[in-house]
């Protein structure tokens, strides 16, 4: 049987472009369809302008440290009309790359929405129809909003906060995920009154329960003014302004309701279930360890399948996809001790198990060390760093690796090296600190804190 390609990705995001580009280099005959904009999430809507955002909100926190610091300044505003525009002038630019780096391989590119009409053939919105030998399905995923709270529809979420027409004075974040923590500590930064209300009982389920605790502390005390056990009961629009309720029976009015309750994979109307691609109870594709659908010429990367939900961790699956498919090489993404940091104010970068999830498998030492930096303690600001480490007791192998810091994410990239090795606390320990820092505790900390 021939095929119009070998290869046809339906989405331009992280993984869709990794695979087709690769593919497209190595020779076979690719196309690739997306119906928004080149990129995806990670490049129009999340990592790339949420970084840039970040950056833009640190800057008032640290001129007011400036002055704590000596020099003479006497405040200022952030203006978003000013930063918008370059926001959005760098997201076109690196679309333009995204989109130039897949034609120069030679995979032909359709601004449309595709739809599986079966196994082997695409159908698109333009009215063209495409039969491929493979088909990857790399649609990643959308904010998931609960439609059970009233007045929902007038909440935005992170889809829409790059858009804003006028900046927020007052705005409620609710969730108590990576993209709730992150915008809260933006907008605070930003000089924006920022709430965050959490359903449960502590932010960042899943991580480290005492960083989780440490971090929550911390976020409170740059400003933002957090509350868990606390849900939006009800909105309604007053005199241009969203009137909450919450679930203790609180009233508040803010600008704008950023929800950032989660994602939901990219699944729907898609003709996967009629092509018979199985689905899991999420919504996400199904697929075993090399990408492979349930139909064995369609396969699918990134955040569709709900794995681990990261853009490099796409790119990995991508490339996976790649070896496995066109270059004869079975490859299985490694998903074990991937490394991920939560930009809040001040970041949190995480590798491995946490305390709870270790001691579940084994007996560990923990070591932590949490203190004022130099920097901070100077200027006689409370907040203290902390660095923890998570150590089996029987391999001495370092398990888990958690900091909270200034540059955390920057921090975690460099540990995750040692901890994807397999150090141990000795290798840790033989390693001689950089002095003064604060990543330097990470060489230096002797005694447990708990064992068992
Ligand atoms: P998360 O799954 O991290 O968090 C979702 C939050 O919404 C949780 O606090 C959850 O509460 C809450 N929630 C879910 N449903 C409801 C509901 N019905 N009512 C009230 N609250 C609800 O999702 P995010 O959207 O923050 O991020 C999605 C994914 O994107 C992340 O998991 C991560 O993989 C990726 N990401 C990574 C970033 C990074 O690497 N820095 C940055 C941003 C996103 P509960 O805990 O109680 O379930």
């Amino acid at each position: 049987m021939t095929f119009d390609y070998d290869l046809f990705v339906i989405g331009g995001g992280s993984g869709g472009v990794r695979a087709g580009r690769l593919a497209a280099e190595g020779g076979a005959r690719v196309a690739l369809a997306e119906e928004f904009r080149m990129g995806g999430t990670c490049v129009i809507r999340g990592c790339v302008p949420k970084k840039l955002m970040v950056f833009a909100s640190s800057y008032g926190p640290a001129a007011r440290q400036a002055r704590d610091y000596g020099w003479d300044y006497e405040g200022g505003t952030f203006r978003w009309e000013r930063f918008r525009p370059m926001l959005h002038a760098e997201l076109a630019r690196l679309e333009g790359i995204y989109q130039r780096n897949l034609a120069r391989a030679g995979a032909d590119i359709f601004h449309a929405r595709a739809t599986l009409e079966d196994a082997h053939t695409v159908a698109l919105s333009s009215g063209e129809t495409f039969t491929a030998k493979h088909i990857l399905v790399a649609t990643g995923g959308a904010p998931f909003v609960p439609e059970t709270t009233e007045g929902h529809e007038l909440a935005i979420t992170s889809n829409e906060v790059f858009d804003l027409e006028t900046f927020p004075e007052r705005i409620l974040i609710v969730g108590g995920g990576y993209i709730a923590s992150e915008f809260a500590c933006i907008f605070n930064g930003l000089g924006t009154h920022t709430a965050q209300w959490y359903r449960g009982a502590q932010i960042l389920r899943g991580f480290d329960d005492e960083v989780r605790g440490h971090l929550a502390e911390l976020i409170r005390e740059r400003g933002v003014d957090l509350h868990v056990g606390l849900e939006v009961e009800r909105m309604e629009r007053r005199d241009g302004r969203i009137w909450v309720k919450g679930s203790d029976g609180r009233e508040d009015v803010f600008d704008q309701v950023l929800f950032a309750t989660g994602r939901k994979p990219n699944t729907a109307g898609l003709g996967l279930e009629e092509a018979g691609v199985k689905l899991g109870r999420w919504g996400e594709i199904v697929v075993d360890e090399y990408s492979q659908t349930s139909v064995p010429s369609i396969y699918a990367v990134g955040d569709v399948t709900d794995r681990i939900n990261l853009t490099p961790v796409a790119i990995r699956e991508a490339v996976a996809f790649h070896e496995t498919v066109f270059r004869g090489n079975p490859t299985k993404p490694d998903h074990e001790n991937v490394p991920s940091a939560v930009f809040t104010q001040p970041e949190y970068g995480a590798v491995g198990l946490s305390e709870e999830e270790a001691r579940e498998r084994e007996p560990i030492d923990v070591y932590v060390a949490a203190f004022r930096p130099m920097q901070r303690s100077f200027i006689g600001r409370p907040d203290r760093v902390l660095f923890k480490l998570v150590v089996s007791q029987k391999t001495q192998k370092v398990l888990g690796c958690h900091i909270v810091a200034d540059g955390a994410g920057e921090m975690i990239q460099l540990a995750a090296v040692a901890v994807k090795m397999g150090a141990t606390k000795a290798d840790f320990d033989a390693t001689v600190a950089v002095h003064p820092t604060m990543a330097e505790e990470i060489v230096l900390m002797k005694t447990p804190v708990r064992s068992g």
